[in-house]
């Protein structure tokens, strides 16, 4: 006869961390960040505790930052990370592939967390889960402490898709691929449902780390790329991400949904597509006249997050032929998760400058 375990239903496996886990704490607007100690976790059945390699300040943690975007405080930030597997919890985790968590893997993973059982994460809509979580958005201690990018370790709970990543490709490519990277994935993709993306005319509004990465992966998949922006220095600075100027109207047209909607539909040529890249509302809602996007067999689409899917796909661009343009350089500056309140305040002043870097790197413990 065998031996029978029985686990409790909740069971949690406790790991203990020395030197204690350390997460940069906002309390809201006008308080700098205060670092906590975090001496151990309680990892769930399917959870993964990661070690920080580099975070990176996402336009989004800055909206939340400069109280554009509400949150819930006190709240650890961070969405955009690359790090190293240093514990599962006691039923092991898989990646979005199948194959096992182990540790010492280093990994990616989408900001978003979903629970792949609901009806939408069975119809394919992972990013609209009834249950949808996310990195770096809830008060501390509703998930634990580690719930952010911008602490020296993560605490992945069951439902988010990892990717094992390449050691040979730097942490400053690595960190936005479950933003950035993964949604400029997305753009694409949802793009090349409705039309071709070989030989197309695209245009993208925004010379943003997504714009001129969704600008690379277009190139690459033998599109034609222009990359529209107010600044004609970050306009150029696309160009290195294979950006050029279109001699016809686009037929695809990826614009952010707060701004230039109206202008996308216009431009667009008949038969086109328009995807909507979800951000929070800044200015009035656009104004569409849907006769005539019936008449010119307009598409409107939306994207917000990305599915896991795109995350593979993403981290596979960056691995091959995404390796033939400047992502590293994008993270123009690299600095302690210490120093984190002089790094937000070096994006927000930088905002206003072009040739800015299109995010700062956060790297604990130095
Ligand atoms: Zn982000
Ligand atoms: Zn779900």
């Amino acid at each position: 006869m065998g031996t029978l375990l029985i686990r409790p239903p909740g069971h949690r496996r406790d790991v203990t961390l020395r030197p204690a886990a350390t997460a940069m704490v906002w309390l809201g607007e006008g308080h700098a960040h205060e670092t906590i100690a975090v001496p151990g976790v309680a990892l769930g059945a399917h959870d993964v505790l990661v070690a920080v390699e580099m975070a990176t300040l996402c336009d989004a943690d800055i909206r939340v930052l400069r109280g554009g975007t509400p949150a819930a405080v006190p709240v650890v930030l961070g969405h955009e990370c690359v790090g190293r597997v240093i514990a599962t919890g006691d039923d092991g985790a898989e990646t979005v592939d199948g194959s096992p968590v182990r540790i010492g893997d280093r990994v990616v993973w989408l900001s978003t967390i979903s629970c792949g059982a609901c009806d939408r994460c069975a119809e394919g809509l992972a990013q609209r889960c009834r249950t949808l979580g996310r990195y770096g958005h809830d008060r501390i201690g509703v998930h634990g402490d580690l719930t952010g990018a911008f602490g020296s370790h993560v605490q992945l709970r069951a439902g988010t898709a990892i990717v094992r990543v390449p050691e040979s490709l730097p942490a400053a490519v690595l960190a936005p691929a479950g933003c950035a990277t993964a949604r400029a994935w997305a753009a694409i993709a949802r793009a090349a449902r409705d039309r071709r993306i070989e030989g197309a005319a695209v245009r993208i509004h925004g010379a943003d780390l997504l714009g001129v990465t969704a600008a690379a992966i277009a190139v690459e998949r033998g599109a034609c790329v222009e990359v529209r922006d107010d600044d004609p220095a970050r306009a150029a600075r696309a160009e290195r991400f294979g950006a050029r100027s279109l001699t016809r109207d686009p037929e695809i047209v990826i614009v952010p949904s707060d701004d230039g909607v109206e202008e996308a539909v216009r431009d667009v040529a008949d038969g086109g597509v328009v995807v909507l890249l979800g951000a929070p509302a800044r200015h009035e809602p656009a104004v569409i006249d849907v006769s005539d996007l019936a008449r010119r067999l307009v598409t409107v689409a939306g994207v917000q997050d990305a599915t896991p899917r795109d995350l593979v796909d993403a981290v596979a661009f960056l691995a091959g032929r995404g390796r033939a343009y400047p992502f590293a350089d994008a993270v123009g500056r690299v600095r302690p998760l210490s120093e984190i309140d002089d790094a937000v305040g070096e994006a927000i002043a930088s905002d206003a400058t072009a040739d800015a870097p299109l995010r700062i790197g956060l790297v604990p413990g130095r």
